[in-house]
């Protein structure tokens, strides 16, 4: 059966050429040419590939406000646990350039594995508590590979902002409590979710989908939906509100859920009562896919900062 394609296509009229760059010395060589003429804002947009609109709405808001926005593509081996897809994770790298060129992205850091962790790699980057919970459950050592990757990348790039997706709340925990303890000079900034029409969350894994799971994995943002809608209409207890997700969820015989919480999104923590801000988030598996989803369920909030 066809599979679900999700890269948008190439726009037809490419802007200036994107530098490429493999090799760590040459984009610190590259990086400091650009600060010492231009003396600009660097901005950091670090991805896996196979780009998609959430990616380019990142790229867009680091390029309104920075000189010069660099993309990193490097599918981390160190985030994937030895049973996940690292081998069959969609690449394709001239298309992701394209889109990155119609962007006007000035840099593409592109390095392979063996630049990131050469021989003898040994230090890790540990978040603490926050690495154990939800994702970090079903997913050990995931979020020590994504702060040490990350962290790589802030020192060699040495960014004023690095731009992250809502859609992976925990990630960006992660990394905002890395960057504040390990008191990395980067703003860490948070763009909303893109989804698809029906509410989807783009991800490069929807790509896994078969039709038949496509259609129940808008499940997962129906659910947010609901407990947002309640949380509106004075709802305040996070049990109540988790047994609504989980209940809708369940209807959909193809996803099988991992968790459906209601937490606060600075510590990712559950929280028993809505009172401040409060987050739902939810994963599950849905065929080959594992998905991600959550959302601000405070009327009128939309994104984490
Ligand atoms: P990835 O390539 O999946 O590692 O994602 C790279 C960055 O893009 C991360 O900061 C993600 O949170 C962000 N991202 C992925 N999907 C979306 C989306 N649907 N909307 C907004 N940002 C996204």
């Amino acid at each position: 059966m066809a599979r679900q394609k999700t890269c948008p296509p190439a726009r037809p009229n490419p802007g200036p050429a994107t530098m490429v760059s493999r090799d760590i010395a040459d984009v610190r060589d590259r990086i400091a040419a650009y600060r010492y003429d231009t003396g600009g804002k660097i901005g950091l947009v670090p991805t896996m590939g196979c780009l998609h609109e959430g990616h380019l709405s990142l790229m867009r808001a680091s390029q309104a406000e920075c000189g010069l926005t660099i993309v990193s593509i490097f599918v981390n081996p160190t985030q994937f646990g030895p049973a996940e897809d690292l081998q069959s994770y969609p690449r394709d790298f001239e298309h992701d350039l394209g889109l990155a060129e119609n962007e006007g992205i000035g840099l593409v850091f592109a390095p392979s594995a063996g630049q990131m962790y050469p021989a003898g790699h040994a230090t890790t980057i540990d978040v603490g508590d926050l690495a154990g919970i939800l994702c970090g459950k079903t997913r050990p050592g995931h979020f020590t590979g994504v702060a040490t990757v990350v962290a790589k990348l802030f020192n060699i790039i040495r960014p004023d902002s690095a731009w992250f997706g809502q859609k992976d709340a925990q990630q960006v925990a992660a990394i905002r409590r890395m960057a504040i303890d390990l008191d990395f000079p980067v703003d860490i900034r948070t763009c909303p979710t893109v989804r698809e029409p029906d509410g989807l969350a783009m991800s490069s894994r929807n790509c896994y989908l078969l039709p038949e799971e496509r259609e129940q994995a808008t499940s997962l943002y129906q659910a947010l939906s609901l407990a947002r809608m309640r949380v509106s209409t004075g709802e305040t207890s996070a049990a109540k509100l988790r047994r609504l997700m989980k209940k809708s969820i369940a209807q959909n015989f193809l996803v099988e859920l991992e968790y459906a919480r209601i937490v606060d999104p600075s510590t990712m923590e559950e929280i028993n009562e809505i009172e401040g801000q409060a987050l739902g988030v939810v994963a599950a598996s849905v065929g080959r896919a594992r998905l991600i989803d959550n959302m601000l369920l405070n009327p009128a909030a939309d994104s984490l900062r």
